[in-house]
Order: C-alpha cells, then structure tokens, then sequence
C-alpha cells in the first residue's frame, strides 16, 4: 500500500538539517571556535562538562553581535558575513552560509551573552529551535560574545545514543582546538573542563608557532621540527609550516592540515608525505607535520558541506607534487646522516650488543643500556683496518718496526748545563738504553736504527711521567699565564669527547676516525698534534726531555736549505742567504743558553744544533721540516717580551712536531706512522689535549656520522 505524501513540519526539517551538521561536540566547538576569529578575537575561552555533551561554553573577546541582531542570529542562513552568491570567490572568513548557530539551537539550549564596542552593557538572551524564547535582556559583560551551549542532542535521542563515550569526545573537541590553537598563533586559547581549576590547554596570544607545537605535542616533537616553505606563483599557492626531522617518529602520523585557513584533510596530500618519510624514518612510524597552504580561492570549492573534512582543489597533483619535493629539500638539507662511510663504518659501528657496557661518561648510577648509547668502548673492538686488511697481517706493528724508524735517540743523560737542576736527571721517561750513533743527517730523515730495544711504552702519557716529584717547578709568570690562557680557551664539550674517544682508524697521516659515544668523527690528526705539541712546549716547560740528533746539524746550513726554499718567501731585497743564514746562526747562538735550559734545544759552539725537546715519548717530529723550524725561530719568534717569546717558541715548535702527510709517502714508513698516530698521538691527544674553542668551528673535528640517524637509513634496507 502506497504511503500518503506528507509535507514535514519545519522543526523536523530544521532538526535533520542540523543533525547533518553538527554530528558530535567537536563540531559545534569548531564553528564556534571559527566565528571566534571571524569576530577578530584575541582570545578563546572554552569550558566542557561531559565531552560537551552537558555543557559547552566559549567566550571571546572579538567584535560581538549587534543587539538588533539577536532575534535572527540563530535562524538559518542568517549571516553578517555574505551578501552575494560571488562573494564566495573571494571569502576571507570561516562562516558564510549562517547554519552553524542555526543548527545547534535546534539540538541544544542555546544562550549568548555578547556586547559590541559601542554598547554600553551586554545583552543576554536565550534560544530554542532558531528562534530566541524572550526579547534580549541587559546585562553586564565585557565586550566579545559568550555562547553557551547545554545538553546537545537532548531532543535526537537516536544522536545521543551514537554518542561515544564522554572521554572520546572531549578528546575530539581538545584535538580540534589544539590545532586551531597551533595555527591561530596571536590568539591565546584555553580548554577547562568545567570544575576544574587547572586549563587543559593553554596558549598566549605571544608565543610562537613552534611555542604551540611545545605546549600540545611536547618538546620531543617541537625540538625537532623544520620549518618548511615554498610559493608557486604559477600553480598560485603557497605552503608554510612545520615537519618534524628523521630524528623523530611517532606511531600515528600527526598531519594538521589547514587549507586556506580551514582545518582540513587531504587523502592525497597525506600519501604523498607519508612516501617522503618512509625512506627517513623506521618501519611503521610516522612523521609529524603542520602545514598550511594557501590556495587562491577561486580554485578551492569552500561550498561544500560544512562536516566535510576533506578536500580537493585545482591542479591538485601538481601541487601536491610541488609540496612533496620541498619536504624532501627540507629534510635532506637538515639531516646529517645521509653523508659518508655508511657502508664501511656499519659493521664496526654496531657491535656486540648483547655485551656493550655503556660509553665512559657512565656515571655508575644506572646499569640500563638504551640501544641508542651502544658504543664500542673496548680498543680490542675491530679497527678500521680490520676491514682493509687480510687477516694475517697484523694491524699493530710491533715496537721494533716503529723504532726502526726512529730519526734520532733519545738522549738519557742530563743537559749539561748550569742552570739545570738535578731533577732532569732521573726524568727523561724511556730510552734507558743507549743507542747506537748515526751517521747520517738529519734532514736525510731516515736513520736506521739497529736497536730493537722497545722505546715505546704503551699508552703512556708523557704528561704522567712527568708528574714524578722531581719535576723542575716552573713559577715564571709569563708560562703560567701563558697555562691558564690555554685552560680557560679550552672547549669543554671537545675535552670531554677527546678524553673518551674510541680511535678508528687513519684516513692519512693527517686525518683519523674516531668514535665518540654513537657518533663518527674525522679529525684533523695533525692541528690536532699541532696544538698538542704547542701545549706540551708549555706545559713541560723546563722539563723536557732530549731528542739528540745522530750528528750534530750545522743551523747555517739548515738556514740555507730554508731560504732555498719556497716557502721562506725570500727575496733579494731580504740581502744575500749566506749573510742571512750566518745572521742567524749567531743570534740563535746568543739564545743557546736559555733554549737549552727551557726547551733542552742544544746549539754548541760550532753553531749545530745538537738536540731538540722531547715532546712527546716516541714521537720524532718530521725533521723535513727542522730547515724552517730553525729559520723560523729566527725570524717569527718575538724574542723581546718574555711571554710572547715563549708563546711564538712554543707555536714554532707546534708547527715543527705536527704530523705531515708526507709521512705516507715513505711505504716503508707506513706502518710507523700509523703506529705513530694511534699509539703515541691518540694517547696524548687523550691525556693532555685542551682543544681550543676553535676547534668546534675550524673543521678540526667534523662530525660526519651518528649511529641513530644511520640505523634509520640502514633500516628500511
Ligand atoms: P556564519 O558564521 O556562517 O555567518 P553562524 O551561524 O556561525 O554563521 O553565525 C551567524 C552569525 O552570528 C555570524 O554571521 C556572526 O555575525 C554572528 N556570530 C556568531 N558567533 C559570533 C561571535 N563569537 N562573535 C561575533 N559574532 C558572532
Ligand atoms: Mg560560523
């Protein structure tokens, strides 16, 4: 039997029509949240009892409504917002279609308090199906409009039923206004629950963007955001936001999504970042990303309906696609760990986990080892070399390799001189054994040394021998200021990482590897010992031990080789060599006294120079360079003030004992040198190095790897 046609009475129309658009709190605190702003207010109160199904209050500040108004606001499709089907082309507000308010007087009581600017008091009145239920009353209240909302759906009880529980939809309404919180930075929004005396949410109208993102998200997502942007004048958008780095992951993406200000969802635009970062970040974690693009509105259909959330708009693809590639831009140009030696260093890198200890700076309070500090602390942890080499060749050569190499001895016996106290006799560490003499020279510098005695001691720093009590003490002013200059440029953060590094392996003579808790270093091995040496000619000063040369080196003639040099940057105008290098040999005679009492540098009677400090235990400095340490010493050394004498002395020999990389050239001395580096240098790099503050910034210590980022990109492998 046909059923007879029946035209609805309006109320039922009306009560359809807004169960359409207001499907859950969350939907009446987001279009009141945006008349807010369309009102131009600064500030948004929300109070919610019960997920706002009992009670939903929001209170702003913004222009208000109009007293003659209140008797239409709430009926459907009045607005102050649109005149004319066109201006839609061109809305610069949230509403236009004047349903919202409509529509939540037809499923809740309604009541709105508001005053204008230009309103001597408030008016009160309250609603009930569009239509207000007496005439507005005068009342006190701050210019803004309050907006009251109670018992939602209290006439649909088919809506109330579908209702989730409370917790859920007050969850929702907090989400939607975080996110509006986070893309209104300049307004401050508050969320209480009713009762309660503690706001769940609060933003101030002052803080940042980011500042946002912190107070909602937390500081494990805020301090690793980026800040993304890009404007295409011929696709007409443009996009501006915040995506977090490979350093972050969460299980659920967090995508805020504004388009032209409305709070929206994109499927595709989801995907497609969702693609950049799966190549960032672990299997099945998600990025966080806050962004708002701005498209002309002419190009967007705003005129949909108000509860769908997602969107499509003009050349859609191509926009996407421009967003996606400046997301990867973003992320490649922050990310450090897309670099170098992935494929060497992984197999060393993550070792033994079961057994690692945590790294050195573990202060003994917790035994848990979180995989992100895993480290290799053991030195019998595979080296650089263990990857390069085959397995029979030993990776440490044996000491008598590296004092076969050995350019001059170490001279036990004590300077003879004056000045020198007893204390230098029985302080020379090492080289107990007298070795044989050497007839070759110097700057040949190779001189077999047929002793097979072990001059090398392992680990042993210099800077402990010399502790022994017999060490000369230094008062001389200048060198203790000279001391506590060095101390106080010292850069913490690097001691701290020099003391515990692990050593890798050589790159060169002149750069190494090195491993500090999970992250991968390329250091500068020789401003490295550069600074080293300088520090060591200071702080041994007047307790150095003695390098004799196998024969004494006439200094004329190691001036002339230096002027012959390029790199003396001599010209005739400088006078003759000879006369030069005479010159000099005279004047460093003048000095001999106090260069071998400070430094234990010898010059005899004849003008040779017969020994040099003995920096470091079995470090030869490359005598290559003595030609120019000796013509330097003459020329760049300040030997007027006391202290800028031994600073510039002590840099000479900074410049003179630093590792070259000519060493690598000799393959027979490859092995030394590689020795050198990690059984003489790193030791002392480790005992006695204060790293300058300089050296953060001069590329003296590159970092160019950390283990969590690699891991990341090794792991989708
Ligand atoms: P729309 O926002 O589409 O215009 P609404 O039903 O959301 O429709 O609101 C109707 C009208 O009520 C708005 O056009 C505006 O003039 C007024 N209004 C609503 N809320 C506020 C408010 N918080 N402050 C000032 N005016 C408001
Ligand atoms: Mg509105």
């Amino acid at each position: 039997m046909a059923g007879t046609i029946r035209r609805l009475e309006e109320t039922v129309v009306n009560r359809i029509a807004a169960g359409e658009v207001i499907v859950r709190p969350a939907n009446a605190v987001k279009e009141m949240l945006e008349n807010c702003l369309d009102a131009k207010s600064s500030s948004i109160q929300v109070v919610v009892k019960s997920g706002g199904l009992k009670l939903l209050q929001i209170q702003d500040n913004g222009t208000g409504i109009r007293r003659d108004d209140m008797g239409i606001v709430c009926e459907r499709f009045t607005t102050s917002k649109l005149q004319k089907f066109e201006d839609l082309t061109s809305i610069a507000t949230y509403g236009f279609r004047g349903e919202a308010l409509a529509s939540i007087s037809h499923v809740a009581h309604v009541t709105i308090v508001t005053r204008t600017a230009d309103s001597k008091c408030a008016y009160k009145a309250s609603y009930s199906d569009g239509k207000p239920l007496a005439t507005p009353k005068p009342c006190a209240g701050n210019q803004g409009t309050q907006i009251t909302v109670e018992d939602l759906f209290y006439n649909v009880p088919s809506r109330r039923k579908a209702m989730r529980s409370p917790g859920e939809e007050h969850a929702k309404v907090a989400e939607v206004m975080s996110r509006y919180a986070i893309h209104n930075a300049g307004v401050g929004f508050t969320l209480k629950k009713q009762g309660e005396s503690m706001a769940e949410l609060r933003t101030s109208p002052t803080s940042s963007t980011i500042d946002n993102i912190r107070t909602v998200y937390g500081p494990a997502v805020a301090r690793e955001l980026i800040e993304v942007k890009c404007d295409d004048s011929r696709l007409a958008f443009s996009m501006k936001g915040y995506i977090s780095n490979a350093n972050y992951s969460t299980k659920k993406f967090i995508f805020l999504l504004f388009i032209n200000h409305r709070l929206v969802d994109s499927t595709a635009l989801r995907k497609a970042l969702e693609a950049v970062y799966s190549a960032y970040l672990p299997k099945n974690m998600h990025p966080f990303v806050y962004m708002s693009v701005e498209i002309m509105p002419s190009h967007v259909d705003v005129n949909v309906h108000p509860t769908k959330h997602e969107v499509h708009f003009l050349h859609e693809d191509v926009i996407i696609e421009a967003i996606q590639k400046q997301v990867e831009t973003s992320l490649l140009g922050c990310n450090s760990s897309r670099t170098f030696f992935t494929q060497a260093l992984l197999p060393g890198a993550i070792v033994p986990v079961s057994e690692v200890t945590s790294s050195g700076t573990s202060s003994g309070t917790s035994s848990k080892t979180y995989a992100h500090q895993l480290v290799r602390t053991d030195h019998r942890d595979q080296k650089l070399e263990a990857f390069l080499k085959k397995p029979e060749d030993p990776i440490i050569s044996s000491p008598s390799v590296s004092a076969k190499t050995s350019v001059a001895e170490v001279d036990s016996a004590i300077p003879s001189t004056s000045t020198t106290t007893d204390a230098d006799a029985t302080d020379v560490p090492m080289a107990t054994e007298e070795h044989k003499k050497q007839k070759k020279r110097p700057r040949e510098e190779r001189i077999e040394e047929e002793s097979e005695e072990a001059i090398i001691g392992e680990d042993e720093s210099r800077g402990e021998g010399n502790k022994s009590p017999q060490r000369r003490p230094i008062t001389l002013t200048s060198v203790l200021t000279l001391h506590q200059e060095i101390k106080d440029n010292m850069h913490t953060g690097l001691r701290e990482m020099v003391t515990q590094l692990k050593f890798v392996g050589c790159v060169d003579p002149t750069r190494a590897l090195v491993q500090h808790q999970t992250k991968l270093y390329l250091v500068s091995t020789r401003r490295l010992s550069q600074e080293l040496f300088y520090q060591l000619a200071l702080f041994d000063f007047g307790n150095f031990g003695m390098l004799r040369l196998s024969e004494p080196a006439p200094i004329g003639e190691l001036a002339m080789l230096a002027l012959d040099s390029e790199e003396s940057g001599w010209t005739e105008e400088d006078g003759s060599k000879e006369e030069l290098s005479q010159y000099i040999v005279t004047f460093l005679q003048q000095k001999a006294p106090m260069l071998l009492d400070y430094f234990s540098l010898q010059i005899d009677s004849d003008g040779n120079l017969c020994t040099l400090p003995l920096l470091l235990d079995n470090y030869i400095p490359p005598l290559e360079g003595l030609p120019m340490f000796v013509l330097r010493l003459a020329t760049e050394v300040d030997w007027d003030n006391e202290k800028e004498c031994f600073q510039s002395f002590a840099r000479e020999c900074g410049l003179f004992y630093a590792i070259r990389s000519s060493l690598a050239s000799t393959s027979e001395d490859s092995k030394s040198w590689k020795w050198t580096v990690e059984h003489a240098l790193f030791p002392a790099f480790r005992a006695s190095l204060l790293p300058p503050k300089m050296f953060a910034e001069d590329r003296s210590v590159l970092q160019i790897a950390n283990l969590p980022d690699l891991y990341k990109v090794f792991e989708r492998c």
